[in-house]
């Protein structure tokens, strides 16, 4: 059956307290109980519909999780503060000291430094491996591991993970397949191919406006109210909740998502089209020669396309950063971090974003120092932006000496 997170979204309703059509934002820290029998039972989690603290929950952050929660086709979902948030609070729920991970190599760089650096503070360790390659995953796996973690389209090196395979793997060894879907909101729905847990940034393309950061966990109801248990919750404890303005700041765009992601995709495919007839090496998961690219269409759900993500090496670091000092100099990006914005945003990972991999590693991986990680904005005229991209590229020399002739 088709999966359509954008109905399930636009199907839901809430209402404002005076027939708002947007639902009243939820303007306190704390909430009156009539009987104290009633609040006692809340803080042991068994009222349904009532609220104590809103670092634990308050109506507008369930809200944004319950569409959210719909969007990924999970039973319910918890927002927190930062995408950081909300991936912190599920590796330290669901490991304890002596646990092992497996994760894909080519994560977040801040999800690598955590599990790199932070985690054997803990006596938790990660294997990072080529998550392309599932029987590399499996191979890994020990009876101490707690859980398979990877990103559905990873970042900057826009991999592509097998879900199913791993789905598949993780059953087996009876761990949860946890995944990253930040790059692909929309696009891929990781539960409908086996995922147990779907983590995203809604900083990025689900806010969509550089705004603001954010973060959500989607799973099933035991999970999230494990993780908002006031006595043993990762979430709760730990304390990342998300403000409740921004929690009715985030649904507002959330309901424009469908839209800016079929644009983003379609923006990106027709750059990594003509970037690759100009000999350029750019990497996209729409094109037939991305080594994930039949993955991903099996994967995706296709009016959504391939998503905003693209790379292109522009060979080495001088030219990459000349290149992005141009593009930005003529009105084309922005020379940032991050990504999901109606602007185009370029940054080199190498050099940014992925910096906390060491040199040698990032060489390895295939992370070269001229790569340019591009987030393809909302731009109207594409092919106006394609020709003006590809001035600048003859201008500094970039292009290949066959298409320059
Ligand atoms: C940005 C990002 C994160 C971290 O999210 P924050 O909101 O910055 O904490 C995690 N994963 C991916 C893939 C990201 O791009």
């Amino acid at each position: 059956m088709k999966f359509e997170p954008a109905n399930k979204i636009q199907d839901l309703q809430y209402f404002g307290e005076y027939g708002g059509v947007n639902p009243s934002i939820s303007d306190s820290s704390t909430y009156t109980f009539l009987s104290a029998k009633t609040m006692f039972d809340t803080f042991e989690g068994n009222t349904e519909g009532c609220y104590l603290y809103s670092r634990h929950s308050s109506p507008s952050n369930l809200y944004l999780g319950e569409a959210l929660a719909a969007m990924e086709g999970s039973e319910t979902a918890n927002v927190t503060a930062s995408g950081m948030g909300a991936i912190t609070a599920v590796i330290l729920q669901l490991c304890e000291a002596g646990d092992h991970i497996v994760s894909g190599r080519t994560v977040y760089g801040g999800t690598y430094a955590f599990m790199k650096n932070f985690l054997p503070r803990l006596q938790i360790n990660t294997s990072f491996t080529d998550i392309t390659k599932p029987e590399a995953v499996e191979a890994f796996i020990t009876p101490e591991t707690k859980m398979i973690y990877c990103e559905a389209v990873s970042n900057p090196l826009l991999e592509v993970a097998d879900l199913e395979a791993l789905s598949s793997i993780a059953k087996k060894h009876g761990v949860p397949l946890v995944v990253d879907n930040t790059f692909t909101p929309m696009n891929i729905s990781p539960l409908k191919h086996g995922a147990d847990i779907v983590v995203h940034s809604l900083t990025k393309f689900i806010n969509g406006s550089s705004d603001t950061v954010g973060g959500v966990v989607c799973g099933t109801k035991e999970f999230c109210l494990s993780l908002k248990d006031v006595n043993s919750g990762a979430a709760m404890l730990l304390g990342s909740t998300m403000d409740s303005l921004r929690a009715a700041s985030v649904l507002k765009n959330l309901r424009t998502l469908h839209i800016r992601m079929k644009k983003h995709s379609e923006n990106a495919m027709y750059l990594a089209e003509r970037f690759e007839m100009d000999g350029l090496k750019v990497v996209y998961p729409g094109l037939p020669s991305h080594p994930g690219h039949e993955t991903m269409k099996r994967m995706i759900n296709p009016e959504y396309g391939y998503g905003g993500m693209l790379t292109l090496d522009a060979g080495n670091l001088d030219n990459a950063n000349a290149l992005m000092e141009m593009l930005q100099e003529n009105n084309l990006g922005y020379l940032a971090v991050s990504l999901g914005f109606y602007k185009t945003l370029f940054s080199a990972p190498g050099t940014s974003t992925s910096s906390e991999i060491p040199e040698e590693e990032q060489k390895e991986m295939g992370l070269s120092d001229g790569l340019i990680r591009f987030s393809i904005g909302l731009d109207q005229d594409i092919e106006r932006t394609y020709k003006a991209m590809r001035r600048c590229m003859e201008v500094l020399n970039i292009l290949p000496a066959a298409v320059n002739a």
